[in-house]
């Protein structure tokens, strides 16, 4: 039986949020606050993006000091550089970065600039592809990201625009390995009507930033809005899945086909993958596949993407 990371690795799972905004660039509360109220909000850890602009004086907000045993932040901020297709300005969540990272140069590009923070140390999220009008051509431009934001809250909640599945299943279709991150974008000017509605689930030994950095490049995540999944296997083309309790466990890969499982609180189920090759048209079989579970309010946990060839035997 094949055991799917990070659900098989030791360690516990620890909440966060990577995509938040504070009155150091143009969130509505002081940081402190922010910070606070994820804490409160039963979150392990949470990383202040702010925008990361002239206009803001380069922030990179230090948390060092809002840390505890139980509780962390990561060092970061959200990039900004032209130009995306459609000629607005890119943005790109960097988590984990020094506190001194330069300025963007004046002629520095997004990619350029996502280089540089890779360069750093930082784990490179395309952030909220939807909102931005991304084409797949500028999302393949970003070639040292490690995820896309596949859904944040604060574009959902104002726009309608938090998906960014499109974006990560057809660069996954394109062969990037990338893996998928939920976050906020919280900005707090309408009370948290954009907070705690999207964050990851990183699987790590201890809540010490470096290992967090660590298993988030590493896709040791899942994303979520509410639910859990606690383990997904493969037997005989048999996908077991356990989760909390959810109305609607699918399989889903780079064609149209899937396999869903769906009742009223289900905690588990046994998916058919010999179903992705049935019906009117049969598509090649694809590569990867990512598990989405949902549950009776519609709020969604989604895997990272599985690639079959990397499962172990
Ligand atoms: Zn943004
Ligand atoms: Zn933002």
């Amino acid at each position: 039986m094949a055991k799917i990371s990070p659900f098989s690795l030791p360690g516990q799972f620890y909440r966060g949020n990577l995509h938040t905004h504070s009155t150091l660039s143009d969130g509505a509360n002081e940081p402190d606050v922010v910070v606070d109220a994820y804490r409160h909000a039963g979150y392990d850890f949470v990383m202040l993006s702010e925008h990361f602009m002239a206009q803001f004086d380069w922030p990179v907000a230090d948390t060092r000091p809002l840390r505890s045993k139980d509780f962390t932040t990561l060092i970061g901020v959200e990039l900004h550089a032209p130009s995306t297709s459609v000629c607005e300005l890119w943005h790109i969540v960097a988590a984990g970065l020094p506190l001194d990272f330069a300025p963007c140069g004046d002629n520095e590009t997004g990619p350029e600039l996502a280089r540089r923070a890779a360069d750093a140390g930082a784990f490179i999220g395309i952030a909220h592809p939807s909102w931005s009008q991304l084409t797949i051509e500028d999302g393949h431009t970003i070639d040292v990201a490690h995820a896309v934001e596949i859904y944040n809250h604060g574009c959902e909640v104002e726009t309608a625009r938090g998906d960014g599945f499109y974006l990560l299943d057809q660069m996954l279709n394109g062969g990037k390995r990338l893996t998928g991150f939920a976050t906020d974008d919280a900005h707090f000017k309408d009370h948290d009507r954009d907070a705690f509605g999207g964050w990851v689930q990183v699987k790590s030994e201890n809540l010490e930033p470096e290992a967090l950095l660590a298993a988030l490049k590493a896709g040791h995540y899942y994303a979520s809005q509410g639910p859990q999944i606690h383990a997904i296997s493969i037997e005989d083309n048999i996908m077991s899945v356990e989760c909390s309790p959810v109305d609607s466990i699918c399989v889903v890969g780079g064609t149209s086909r899937s396999v869903v499982a769906s009742g009223r609180s289900m905690a588990s189920a046994r998916l058919d993958l010999n179903m992705l090759h049935k019906g009117l048209y049969v598509p090649e079989p694809s590569p990867w596949l990512r598990v989405t579970v949902m549950d009776a309010l519609g709020k969604c946990a989604w895997s990272n993407p599985i690639w079959l060839d990397e499962c172990p035997a």
